[in-house]
Parts: C-alpha cells; structure tokens; sequence
C-alpha cells in the first residue's frame, strides 16, 4: 500500500519514494538543552516517533538521525540574543558543560516515559565542531559568505531559490526585513543573512578554534552539518516543529544546497504546536509543564502519548492545565479523559477471547482500513477511531507497534470478577507448580481451585480466572 506524506517543500501530498528501495534516511532536529522538555516540545517528538514507526511498519529500514544541540542556539532563532546554554548556566551556577549532559539524560529519560524509540543516532553538536567548520570553509571557498567584527555569515543574496520552503507571505516579510531588529550586526548586508560562526563572544565559555576566530558554531550550521554526515549530502525525510519552517530549517537548505549543489532534503515534515490555553507554550516562558510534573500529578505518560495520538500532527493541539497551589502538580481535562479511555483499552485488549472480528476477511478488511489511515499522512485520529469501532483486541495489538501503548505488558489477560484472596493463592501455587513442571501438583490445585467455584485456564499472557 502506497504511503503519502505531506511535504512543506512542494505543500502537497505525495506519495513516499524512498531514494535507496526499501531504506529511509530521516533526521529530525534535537531538542537544546538548556532546560526539561516541555510537553509541546514532546508532541513534536511524538510525531517523529510516529512517522518512524509508520515507515517501520511499512516495512522500511530506516535510520533516525536526532542532533542534541548543546551550544549555538541563541535566545531569538535570528542569532540574536544570548547562547541559550550560558544563560542556563548563570541560571543553575554550573557550567555549561553540565547543563548541558543533565538536560540531555533528562531527556532520553522523557523518550523512555512516551514510548518514543530512541533514535539511532543522538549526535551532540559539540562533538562535530570540526565538520562544521568543514561545512564553513566549503561556503567561504564557493563565495557565499563574509566576514564581520561579529563572526562568518551566509550572505543569503547568493542563493538564488533562498526561502523556498516558506509561505512566500513569509519570504517576503523576512527579505524585506520585518524581522526583530533587536542587537543586530551593524555590519549585517541583508536581513536574512545569518551566521556560521560566532567569533567575537569573548565571554562564552565553550570556544574552539576556527579560521574566523576563537568562538562557537551557528545553530542552523549544526543540523547541516550532522545530518548530512550521518545520512548523506541528500537524504530522504527532515523534520521539527513549524517553527523551524522560516529560519532554521530555511537556512539549513540554503547552506547544505550552496555547498554541495544537491537537493538536501525530499521530504519536509513539520509537526503544529501544542497550545497552552491560547498561547504557545515556550520552554523561556517561566513555569513549564515536563513529564514529571504529569507523573507527580498522577498520570500515565502514556496518557499524554495516547491524547497526541487523537490530533492530526498538522493541527494544533489546544492543551488546558490548571496548575495546584503547590505549583508542582496539576490538573488537564483532556487527560482525565485519555488516561480513563487507555484504562478501559487495556481492560478490552486483555480479552482476547470475544474478539468481534473472528473472521478472517473480516480482519483483514479491518486491518487494510487501519492501515489505509495511517498511511494517509498518518491519519492516526482517523486510525484510532476506527481501531475503536471494529474494538478487536487483536486488531488493537496489531498496531501497537505504531501506536506505542504498550498493550504487551500492560494489557495481560485479568481475572474477569475479582476473585476472592484464597482462590488468588491457589492460582498462585499452581503457576509456581506448572514452573518447576510438577504438573500433578498443578492439577491438584486446579481442582482445589474447581471447588472453590472458579475455573483457571491458561493463556500465553498467563492464567486466566473466571467464575465456574
Ligand atoms: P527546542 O528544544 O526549543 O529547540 O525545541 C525542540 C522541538 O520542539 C522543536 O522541533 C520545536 O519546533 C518544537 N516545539 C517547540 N515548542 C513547541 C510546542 N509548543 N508544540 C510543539 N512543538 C514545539
Ligand atoms: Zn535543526
């Protein structure tokens, strides 16, 4: 079945082609690491998480590329502003070599909490400095930069299709120059421009050395420089949240396209923003809300995972949290509900034994229904709904390895009437019997079991109990 995915370079929906059969090359943009993830930060790696499974399931090979950016991103996308590491260093009096390995551990450990695969590759931007620089030297040597008291620019008049993978409104806001105009180089040629090399911050802490002085790589040169070396001058899937779509990621294209004269990228997705109340949740805007602070107030990861799951990655995601008196826990509507709904999923799937879709062509229609959904741009909110309709916990399963709700552990065959704490134990002993294989014993318990009025019988999940 044929897989169609949005693409934000041509704005239309096409049918996926990998460039090596079978193989997907994909890179997503890290999270910085100045601070815990927020939620909204999640639903974007959620959506990665998805589409990677998607291309999983349909049976490709993929390799997922993630940057984790440890230096380079100012406090404005546009270069302006302060690094955001050396702010959260002040901030946390450590340095920001610190900052920077406690938030990235926290991180993978927020992946681990959602369910979120961890992507192959987890590339630090500190450690490709070089290619960077590499990546610097090859746009100076072709003519497309030049030099300032503030460092190497990209001097985006030479890039003849700059911009092409903005809204043209936004293209021609940002060549015009209504961009923030806060800090900026005096010595800047046009708006857009953007820089490669920091080299006059004397007061940063992490410095290398370079042809244009003692400073620190641009942001946006990072993600060039470490997907192309992992994934090839050209490779098939990039993605971030939309934010990216104006400045980072538009100027990932024209450094990696002026250097190497290949097309950088197929396929550009971008995921839409989770909205707090009505305003964009940033991890600069003061209290954010983490994963944690969703376990403390006493819900499931995978409650948040499953309510991403109901929103289409290209449309926002209105998100209400009241915050308790403690400040540390809270409350989300929507959450009660998806983490009551995923309750009641787990109790369906663990019975496996009234599955309505019994049938073979039954099944099977119902599956290529699921899957037509989901490989229509990963249509999951249509996908579940239907997943919910038909209600087979076989079927359920089936797509668990999109899903990522872990029906495997969670959702084991359960007694079906809460069996009384004698009757439990007997069950217990025998499990311990049928282990060590004295099947005697085994059968001796089960008909203690009998006469008690409970009938055990074994499932691969385990035994099962129900009322004689
Ligand atoms: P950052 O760590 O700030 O570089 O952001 C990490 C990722 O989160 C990027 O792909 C952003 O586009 C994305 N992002 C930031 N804020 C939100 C939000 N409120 N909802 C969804 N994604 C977001
Ligand atoms: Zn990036």
């Amino acid at each position: 079945m044929d897989l169609t995915l949005y693409n934000t370079l041509t704005k239309t929906k096409e049918t996926f082609e990998p460039m090596t059969p079978g193989r997907v090359g994909m890179y997503t943009c890290g999270p910085t690491v100045y601070n815990y993830a927020h939620i909204g930060n999640l639903r974007t790696f959620l959506f990665e998480d998805l589409l990677a499974r998607t291309l999983r399931f349909n049976g490709y090979d993929v390799t997922h590329v993630m940057n984790i950016t440890d230096v380079g991103h100012m406090t404005s996308d546009a270069d302006a502003g302060e690094d955001k590491m050396e702010t959260a260093a002040r901030r946390e009096n450590k340095d920001p070599w610190q900052i920077a390995r406690f938030y990235e551990a926290a991180f993978v450990r927020d992946l681990e909490r959602l369910n979120i695969r961890r992507p192959d590759v987890l590339p630090r931007a500190t450690e490709h400095v070089e290619e960077m620089i590499a990546l610097n030297r090859q746009l100076e040597e072709k003519g497309f930069t030049y030099q300032t008291r503030e460092g190497l620019y990209f001097d985006t008049s030479k890039d003849d299709d700059y911009g092409k993978l903005m809204p043209r409104l936004d293209r021609d806001n940002q060549l015009v120059g209504a961009r923030e105009a806060v800090n900026v180089d005096p010595e800047k040629r046009h708006p857009g421009d953007f820089v490669l090399w920091f080299g006059n911050k004397p007061g940063h802490i992490m410095q290398w050395e370079s042809p244009w002085g003692v400073g620190y790589p641009g942001w946006h040169i990072e993600c060039s420089a470490m997907s192309m070396k992992y994934l090839g001058e050209t490779f098939d899937i990039h993605c971030g949240g939309i934010d990216h779509i104006p400045v980072h990621n538009t100027n990932e294209i024209a450094q990696s396209e002026s250097a190497t004269d290949k097309p950088f990228v197929r396929y550009w997705m971008h995921a839409a923003f989770l909205n707090l109340g009505t305003k964009k949740m940033a991890k600069s805007a003061g209290s954010i809300l983490t994963v944690q602070a969703l376990i403390d107030s006493g819900y499931d990861p995978l409650a948040y995972r499953y309510l991403c799951l109901q929103a289409h990655y290209r449309s926002p995601l209105e998100f209400r949290w009241t915050w308790n008196e403690d400040g540390k826990t809270g409350r989300a509507q929507s959450l009660d509900t998806a983490q009551a709904t995923l309750q009641r999923l787990y109790e369906r799937v663990s019975h496996a034994e009234d599955d309505p879709l019994a049938n073979e062509t039954a099944y099977t229609q119902a599956y290529n229904e699921v899957l037509g959904y989901l490989n229509d741009d990963i249509a999951l909110p249509q996908a579940v709904a239907t997943l919910h309709t038909y209600n087979s916990p076989r079927l359920w399963r089936a797509f668990d390895p999109v899903l990522g709700l872990d029906f495997e552990s969670r959702a084991k065959p359960r007694v079906e009437e809460a069996a009384p704490e004698d009757v439990l134990a007997l069950v217990e002993q025998r499990e311990q019997a049928r282990k060590a294989k004295d099947f005697a014993r085994a059968d001796a318990l089960r008909k203690e079991v009998a006469a008690l009025g409970w009938e055990v019988a074994d499932s691969p999940q385990g035994p099962t109990l129900k009322r004689r």
